[in-house]
């Protein structure tokens, strides 16, 4: 009696898909073919969350593409963002806390599993490198409020303030106004930047940053300085970052979960449909509950999903360097 069998391995950590095809004659002997179907490698490439992942993504090129590291890049790329006094939800010039208080998050993670991030602090313009600097230079890997205020400082940070007076305007408006009881989210087509390299060995990093949601409560920490919620790296696998309402992305853990389903066999955009499917089934309101994913595999395959329209992400590699709209399971 002959059988037939397929079997279809995913082998990402080899750089390539192995299919194996096991055909067999009797019960008791079984012939293996085996044939290796190579998918080429798109590497090094970034990508990063929405339209200011353009600018993002071109400081991290400047060390990308010039052999440099992931992690390097990814620091470097999210810091022209966090300098950006014209963007209204990450670092200087971020929409504050409903007292006024800009508070940032954020988060850091390389190939070797190693992660820094901060949460709820002040004062200090680049967030994501002080989320390195307790990666690095600490046994921890989160530091929060004064205690992550006072790390910066000691580590030659500067204290600035980051409320301009354009985005104090916005908020007094704000105050002023109707609105006052709902904090705001995903409103303009930027949120938080998330982002993730792979480099020319093939290493993944990802870092995400953010001054979160607009008019917060004070003292109100979202997904972007959570391992494994706002970002999650595991280098046999891929990288995903997430954008939108944090709450709902820390529930179901949903940066590591898009890296499980990959691990799983999903391609990115499959695990990012799927982790959103998830958020929505998991919530019984879903009124103005934006989240989105986004996630890269060892391929250099790119994906992203998100709950209603209008996530976008950029991507820079050899061959691209543009938007990218990804597919959602609502109008808003
Ligand atoms: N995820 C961020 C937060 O919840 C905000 C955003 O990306 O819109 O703080």
């Amino acid at each position: 009696m002959s059988r037939r069998k397929f079997i279809k391995t995913s082998a990402l950590g080899l750089g390539g898909i192995l299919l194996a095809k096991c055909a067999s004659g009797t019960d008791n002997e079984t012939i293996i073919e085996e044939e290796k179907k190579v998918i080429p490698i798109t590497k090094p490439i970034v990508v990063s969350t929405w339209n200011h992942g353009m600018d993002a993504n071109k400081a991290a090129w400047e060390i990308l593409g010039n052999g440099g590291n992931a992690l390097d890049a990814v620091e470097a790329g999210v810091r022209v963002t966090e300098s950006d006094a014209d963007n209204r939800s990450v670092g200087l010039g971020g929409l504050p806390d409903r007292e006024g208080k800009v508070t940032l998050d954020a988060c850091i993670m390389n190939h070797e599993n190693e992660c820094g991030a901060v949460a709820f602090l002040q004062d200090i313009e680049h967030p994501i490198s002080v989320a390195r600097k307790v990666m690095e230079d600490t046994p921890h890997i989160m530091l929060v409020g004064e205690g992550a205020y006072d790390f910066a400082i000691s580590k030659g940070f500067e204290h600035k303030n980051l409320l301009t007076p354009e985005a104090e305007a916005e908020w007094r408006k704000w105050k002023d106004s109707e609105d006052q009881k709902k904090p705001r989210i995903n409103s303009e087509n930027h949120d938080t930047i998330g982002m993730l390299a792979m480099d020319e060995a093939g290493n993944i990093s990802g870092s995400c940053t953010t001054s979160g949601w607009a008019y917060k409560l004070h003292g109100r920490v979202g997904d972007s300085p959570i391992i494994g919620a706002g970002l999650f790296i595991d280098n046999e696998i891929g990288g995903a970052c997430a954008t939108g309402m944090g709450e709902a992305v820390i529930r179901i853990a949903g940066s590591a979960t898009v890296v499980e389903l990959m691990r799983q066999g999903k391609t990115p955009n499959e695990a990012c449909k799927e982790a959103v499917d998830r958020i929505i089934k998991k919530h019984k309101n879903l009124k103005d509950l934006q989240v989105g994913f986004l996630a890269i595999n060892k391929n250099g395959e790119v994906g992203g999903h998100s709950v209603y329209a209008g996530f976008n992400y950029a991507q820079k590699d050899n061959n691209t360097d543009q938007m990218k709209d990804v597919a959602y399971e609502m109008e808003w």
